[in-house]
């Protein structure tokens, strides 16, 4: 019998992925454009294709789709590797689409060879008429370049390669199905194979080439050089289905109807998270600000500049793996909610809530508690005797499934958080106000306010209170002694836009800077947190590197989740808000 618990690898849509090709050396690959910074999204892709191969014991590669020289960086590449790491799988091997571009144009030439291909001097605009049009509902025909001869064909080509073309003005396409009218499908409608990229520097290739291959050529025989069993990826692409297989089968690398031979493509749905920006372009334009204009009726043009409206990619408001990273959230608490949300070929949309709440239920199992205090008030226990001067030993977690423990002292003055206390006393408000008993978390005594002092513009500056032994009081709040305070700068997050679909705001003339919420983070500047902190910090490293998930996270009590920032120094620490507590207290 199998001990492992059932998973979405083993049952349901993968496992009869599996099922149609039950390879025994699974390859499989995770193909990023190496143009951005993953997303939440890809953490699917990343855990559907890594941990397929993981669980048949076959490998993964990690492909660099790097076919687009212009919109390269090498940050990206480095980005994207440290990201898997961090999930937790280690590639196979690292490849670039760009190590076959010799073969990938040989492989071109014997297409040409084999009439599957020709050379097209068409404009975009003649393209589009060839394939029925605007709608593509109309007839659709062959230029006069799809019955040119094959050694035309193949002269041109070279021609193309050696520089003779601008970019537009000549096109190698694959010789598909674009005359046959019951062919519906677009994928078959004579795609382009090769096109001329003028600014053609490429990071690995240098200038060699000025021709560059399409994705449709490129990804299926990348997938099939590699020896790629099972190719997954998402629904947008069962459509190209059809042409992946088309080309392999052309090229003898696929058994025509059969997944004997060559790699099968088969397509799960997207992850796709609401209430938030995870287009590259936007993302980019909130780092780096813009200038957005806009046409008035009367003709003008107003310009605007819009600032920045998050430090970085990794800015904890985002979502991009960086961004989640950097807010605290682990690696694990990700992998368990795509698991989660299961894997088939239908789009999972969620909202934020629903990835915090699985955020939360895996940190409730598997992080300390603490005490911090945001908005620091101080109290002074005025009765507060010599010999009641203590340390008291508090578990990390009182339910006793974080192991470990910390000493708190407690002393005559701490602080509580100034939302726990209220000059006007209530029937229904028990925490502490004037002559009102709280209890103070792990403290034996309650205690009692008796005064309070404030500042000229009306603040709390402090209260007094004396010890109420024996009482019961109605709560407990979390406190920080004052003499061993350590003091803290802590953010908390929330949603970046007011709008619940930011993607619906105006893109185009800069109207989405006026949704922006002004609240998206605030600071805390004088929080103290226990002393206890310091204990977590020497368990770890306080800059952890970016491959490893070695941040401290803990539950500050009544408080929320959160973990130590990157931005900490020895003289100060720096938190990141990673969830709240519940649900409903999320802004
Ligand atoms: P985007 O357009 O969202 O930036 P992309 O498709 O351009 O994404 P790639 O770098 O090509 O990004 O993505 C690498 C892999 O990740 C692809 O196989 C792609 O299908 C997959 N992927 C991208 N976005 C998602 C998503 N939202 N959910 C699941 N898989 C995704
Ligand atoms: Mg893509
Ligand atoms: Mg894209």
């Amino acid at each position: 019998a199998n001990a492992e618990p059932a998973n979405v690898f083993s049952e349901g849509w993968l496992k009869r992925v599996y099922e149609e090709k039950p390879a025994k050396d699974v390859r499989s690959r995770f193909p990023p454009e190496p143009n951005g910074y993953l997303h939440i999204g890809h953490c699917k892709a990343i855990a559907v294709n890594f941990g397929f191969a993981r669980h048949h014991k076959g490998v993964c590669f990690l492909r660099y789709d790097d076919t687009n020289p212009e919109k390269e960086e090498e940050k990206y590449f480095t980005s994207i590797l440290e990201i898997i790491k961090w999930l937790g799988f280690e590639p196979f091997k690292i490849t670039y689409s760009s190590d076959n571009f010799d073969k990938l144009y040989e492989l071109a030439e014997q297409l040409i060879e084999k009439d599957g291909a020709y050379v097209c001097h068409c404009s975009r605009e003649e393209v589009n008429m060839q394939r029925g049009g605007p709608d593509n509902r109309g007839a659709r025909f062959a230029c006069e370049h799809r019955t040119r001869p094959i050694a035309e064909s193949m002269a041109e080509f070279r021609a193309m390669r050696d520089g003779k073309y601008k970019a537009g003005e000549a096109y190698l396409r694959m010789k598909q199905s674009l005359t046959d009218p019951n062919e519906g499908n677009p994928q078959m409608w004579d795609l382009p194979a090769y096109r001329v990229i003028e600014k053609n520097h490429h990071h690995r290739t240098g200038d060699k080439w000025r021709i560059y291959p399409t994705y449709d050529f490129t990804h299926c025989i990348c997938d099939a050089l590699e020896g790629i069993t099972h190719s997954l990826c998402t629904t947008e692409f069962q459509q190209s289905r059809i042409s992946y297989d088309w080309l392999l089968e052309q090229l003898d690398m696929k058994t025509p109807k059969s997944e004997e031979k060559g790699p099968m493509q088969r397509e799960y749905g997207r992850l796709n998270l609401g209430g938030t920006i995870l287009s590259k372009r936007r993302i980019l334009t909130l780092v780096e600000g813009t200038t957005a204009e806009k046409k008035n009726a009367d003709g003008t043009i107003e310009k605007r500049t819009i600032p920045p409206s998050v430090r970085g990619w990794d800015d904890p408001r985002l979502y991009t793996l960086v961004a989640l990273r950097r807010r605290g959230i682990p690696a694990k608490a990700l992998l368990n909610f795509v698991e989660e949300l299961g894997v088939n070929d239908a789009l999972t949309e969620i909202q934020p809530p629903r990835l915090e709440s699985s955020i939360r239920k895996h940190l409730e199992r598997t992080v300390a508690r603490q005490m911090l205090v945001l908005d620091p008030v101080k109290v002074v226990i005025e009765d507060f005797a010599a010999d009641d001067d203590q340390e008291i030993t508090v578990p990390y977690d009182p339910k006793g499934t974080i192991p470990g423990e910390r000493k708190v002292k407690l002393g005559k003055e701490a602080y509580i958080d100034r939302t726990d206390f209220r000059e006007e006393d209530d029937p229904n408000y028990f925490r502490l106000a004037p002559n009102k008993v709280v209890g103070l978390y792990n403290v034996p005594f309650p205690i009692r306010a008796t005064s309070y002092s404030k500042d000229e513009n009306g603040k709390v500056t402090e209260i007094k209170a004396v010890k109420a032994t024996g009482e019961k009081p109605k709560t407990y709040i979390q406190w920080v002694d004052a003499a061993t305070a350590v003091p803290v700068k802590a953010r908390q997050y929330n949603s970046l836009f007011k709008s619940e679909s930011p993607n619906a705001l105006d893109w185009k003339t800069g109207g989405w800077a006026d949704d922006l919420n002004p609240d998206s983070e605030v600071i805390f500047k004088n929080a103290v947190i226990e002393a206890g902190i310091k204990g977590l910090l020497k368990e770890h490293t306080l800059n952890p590197s970016g491959s490893s998930d070695d941040l401290i996270r803990f539950q500050a009590l009544r408080t929320a989740y959160f973990c130590v920032d990157v931005d900490s120094t020895e003289d100060k620490i720096v938190l990141n808000q990673i969830v709240t507590l519940r649900e409903d207290k999320a802004k």
